[in-house]
C-alpha cells in the first residue's frame, strides 16, 4: 500500500502519470492527447484535446447501472416537502430543462445566470447548462439587487433562471422582486427570464421577457437533448467571489479538469462510493454547493441530499433525522452550523440511528477545537476539517483518508492534498519560510485540475491578483496566513487581505463600504471583520456622517444605524449586513490616506493596534475605542 506521503510526492513529481490515472475515473468521448499544457504559465490546460461533458459524467453514465437508484433526495423543511429523483428521473428533468434552454436560443459558450432557492429545479438548470455547453453562473439567493446586477453585467447572461421566492425559517424571501430591480439596474439585461412559480409570493410577469417554467416544461416533456462534447478546457461555470476591490471576481472553471478533480476527491478525500448517500448542508450559491451538492456526489454515482431549511427547524435534530432516514454515509457542513447546533439540546445527537454515517467534513472557516470536540464526541464519528477556496473548487488541505488515514491534529485542516504543491512565503520578500514560521500560504504552479483557470473575461486580473506575490516564480497566493509544523501539518491563521469570513461566507469589506457610502448621509466608512463566537467573524462598520444633527441623540443614532443597515440589505443582501454601525468624527488613516483597517480590527478584538508611526491623527483610534465602549 502506498503511503500518503508517496502518493502526494508522485502527484507533484509525475503529474502526467498521476493525473492520467485519475482521469480514468471519468468518461471521455475523445481521449486527451496530453495531460497538461503549461506552456503559458500561470494558465494551465489539463487533459488537452480530450472531450467530455459534466452532465454525462454526473447523470447519463450511471443510467445503465443505477438508473432506478436515487440521485437527488430533496428535503425542504420550509415547505414541508420531500421529493426523490432517481437517476432516470433526473435524466428526464435535465433533458426537459436543456430543451427549454435550447428553445430559447442558448448554446455552447452562452451564459445562463441562476438565481434560485434550494429547489430541485436549480440543480436541473445547472446540469442542463453543462449538458448543452452553456456556462452557468449561480448567484447565491441571499444576495440583493446591486450584487446581482454587478454579476449580470459581468457575465452577460442570455437567460436568467429564477423563482418567485425562497423561504427562510418559514417566511417567504422574495427573489423575483429583487431580480426585477437588478435587471432594471443592469446594463446588459437578459433576453429571457425563466421563472419557477412556487406559489410563495406574487409573481408579476414582464410580457415578452418572463416565461413560466411549468408551461415550458410541459412543452418540452419528451425532449431528448444530446450532450455537447466539450474540449476539456472549455468553461463549465463562473462563480463570483469577493476580493479586495468592490468588484467581485468571476472564478472560471473548466470542464475536464473539474470532472477529474471531483471524481478523484470523492475517492481519496471523501471516501464516497456509488450507491451511497452524500449530504452537504451548503447552498448551491457557494462553491461547496457546486462541488459537493451537485457535481461531486453525482459523478461518483451517489445520491445527493439537497436541503432547504435551517439546522434547527422544526428542531435541532433535523439533520440527524435526514441521516437516519436516507442512510447518509458522508456529510459536509460548516463550523458555524455546528456552533448553532451546539446551542441546542445535545440529546438530538443521540436520538437517531446514525450508524450509516462514516465521516463528517467541515470547511469554509477555521474549525475551533471546542466545536470539533463537541461534534466528534457527540456523534462518535471522525470529523475531517478541510481547507480550500472558491478558486480551487476542491480541498487544498485535508486528511485524504481514502489513501491513508493519517492522524488529525486539532486546529489543523491537515496536509496538502495531492496535486497541490503548498509552501509558505514571507510577505515581505516572497522568500520561502520553514517549519514553525508564519507565512502566506502559496501554491507553486501549475494549480492542479479543477482549480480556477482564469478570471472570467479578464486574464490580466487573474495574473495580477493571484500570481504576483512571489517575484520571479509562478506561485498562486491564497491570501491566507499559515504555519506548518515539523510533521508537515498546516494551520491557517486568517486572511492577509481585507476579505472577511462570516459564517463560512467570504465577504469583501470594500463591497460593504461602497454600499454604505451610497447612503446620502455617509461621508466615509471603514468596515472590518471582528471575531464572533458564533459566526467566526462579523462585519463592523465605522462611519463618518455628513450631517451630525441626524445622530444628535442616542435614539437618532440607533435609527440611523438601522437605516444604514437597510441600505446594505437592499443592495447586497442581509448576508453582508454589518453587525454594528458605529459613528465617529474621523477614521484612522495613514498620512497617505490609507485606512488602517488592521488597527481598527485589533482594537475591536482587544488587541494591540500595532505599528502606528504612519497614522495621520492618533486621536482617531481613541474615537474607535470610545465608539465600541459606548454600546
Ligand atoms: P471561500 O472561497 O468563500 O470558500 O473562502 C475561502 C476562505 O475561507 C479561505 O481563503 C480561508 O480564509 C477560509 N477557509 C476555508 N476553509 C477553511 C478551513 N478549513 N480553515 C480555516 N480557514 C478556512
Amino acid at each position: 500500500m502506498t503511503t500518503y506521503r508517496e502518493f502526494h510526492a508522485r502527484s507533484i513529481r509525475d503529474k502526467d502519470g498521476f493525473w492520467r490515472e485519475q482521469a480514468a475515473l471519468v468518461d471521455w468521448k475523445k481521449p486527451f492527447d496530453r495531460v497538461l499544457d503549461y506552456s503559458r504559465p500561470p494558465f494551465a490546460n489539463w487533459f488537452v484535446g480530450g472531450t467530455t461533458n459534466l452532465c454525462h459524467n454526473a447523470v447519463d453514465r450511471h443510467l445503465a447501472a443505477r438508473g432506478e437508484q436515487n440521485a437527488l433526495i430533496y428535503v425542504s423543511t420550509e415547505t414541508d416537502q420531500e421529493k426523490n429523483y432517481t437517476f432516470n428521473q433526473l435524466y428526464r428533468e435535465v433533458n426537459r430543462f436543456a430543451g427549454i434552454l435550447k428553445g430559447l436560443g442558448v448554446g455552447r459558450g452562452d451564459r445562463v445566470l441562476i438565481y434560485m432557492p434550494m429547489i430541485p429545479e436549480a440543480m436541473f438548470a445547472m446540469l442542463a447548462c453543462v449538458r448543452i455547453g452553456a456556462i452557468h453562473s449561480v448567484v447565491f439567493g441571499g444576495f440583493a439587487s446591486v450584487s446581482l446586477a454587478t454579476r449580470i453585467d459581468d457575465a452577460k447572461p442570455k437567460v436568467i433562471v429564477s423563482a418567485d421566492a425562497g423561504s427562510r425559517a418559514g417566511k417567504a424571501v422574495p427573489y423575483k422582486a429583487l431580480l426585477d430591480e437588478a435587471i432594471a439596474l443592469s446594463k446588459c439585461p437578459p433576453g429571457k427570464v425563466v421563472l419557477v412559480n412556487r406559489g410563495l409570493a406574487e409573481l408579476p410577469m414582464v410580457a415578452g421577457r418572463d416565461l413560466d417554467y411549468a408551461t415550458l416544461r410541459a412543452a418540452h416533456m419528451n425532449d431528448e437533448v444530446p450532450c455537447e462534447w466539450l474540449e476539456s478546457s472549455e468553461p463549465s461555470y463562473i462563480l463570483y467571489t469577493s476580493g479586495t476591490t468592490g468588484r467581485p471576481k468571476g472564478v472560471q472553471r473548466d470542464t475536464g479538469g473539474y470532472a477529474v478533480a471531483l471524481a478523484a476527491s470523492m475517492k481519496h478525500i471523501f471516501c464516497g462510493n456509488a450507491g451511497e448517500t452524500y449530504f452537504s448542508t451548503s447552498d448551491i450559491g457557494w462553491v461547496v454547493g457546486h462541488s459537493y451538492i451537485v457535481y461531486g456526489p453525482l459523478i461518483a454515482g451517489m445520491a445527493t441530499v439537497m436541503y432547504e431549511g435551517t439546522p434547527i427547524r422544526p428542531d435541532g435534530g433535523i439533520w440527524w433525522k435526514i441521516v437516519e432516514q436516507h442512510k447518509v454515509t458522508t456529510m459536509f457542513s460548516s463550523p458555524t452550523a455546528i456552533r448553532v447546533l451546539k446551542k441546542q439540546d445535545p440529546a438530538f445527537l443521540k436520538k437517531y440511528d446514525l450508524s450509516s454515517l462514516r465521516l463528517l467534513f467541515l470547511a469554509g472557516e477555521p474549525l475551533d477545537e471546542p466545536t470539533a470536540r463537541w461534534i466528534a464526541d457527540g456523534l462518535g464519528k471522525p470529523v475531517v476539517d478541510n481547507y480550500w477556496q472558491t478558486e480551487t473548487g476542491w480541498p487544498i488541505l485535508a486528511i485524504p483518508r481514502g489513501v491513508e488515514a493519517l492522524p488529525s491534529k486539532f486546529g489543523s485542516p491537515g496536509v496538502p492534498c495531492y496535486g497541490y504543491d503548498v509552501k509558505l512565503f514571507s510577505e515581505i520578500d516572497g522568500a520561502e519560510v520553514g517549519a514553525d514560521q508564519k507565512g502566506v500560504v502559496g501554491i507553486e504552479g501549475p494549480l492542479p485540475p479543477g482549480c480556477m483557470t482564469t478570471v472570467w473575461d479578464d486574464d490580466e486580473r487573474f495574473v495580477k491578483t493571484y500570481w504576483t506575490s512571489v517575484p520571479n516564480r509562478q506561485v498562486y497566493s491564497t491570501f491566507d496566513w499559515g504555519i506548518r509544523d515539523k510533521d508537515g501539518y498546516y494551520f491557517i491563521l486568517g486572511r492577509t487581505d481585507d476579505v472577511i469570513n462570516v459564517a463560512g461566507h467570504r465577504l469583501g469589506t470594500r463591497e460593504i463600504e461602497e454600499s454604505i457610502s451610497s447612503h446620502p448621509n455617509i461621508a466615509e466608512v471603514a468596515v472590518v471583520g471582528v471575531a464572533d463566537q458564533l459566526k467566526g467573524q462579523v462585519a463592523v462598520a465605522f462611519a463618518v456622517v455628513k450631517d451630525a444633527s441626524k445622530i444628535a441623540t442616542p435614539e437618532l443614532k440607533l435609527a440611523h444605524e438601522g437605516e444604514v443597515m437597510k441600505t446594505v440589505d437592499a443592495q447586497l443582501g442581509a448576508v453582508a449586513r454589518p453587525a454594528r454601525v458605529h459613528f465617529v468624527n474621523v477614521l484612522p488613516k495613514t498620512r497617505s490616506g490609507k485606512l488602517l483597517r488592521r488597527s481598527i480590527q485589533a482594537i475591536c478584538e482587544g488587541r494591540d493596534p500595532g505599528d502606528l508611526t504612519t497614522i495621520e491623527d492618533p486621536t482617531a483610534l481613541d474615537q474607535i475605542r470610545a465608539a465600541i465602549a459606548d454600546r
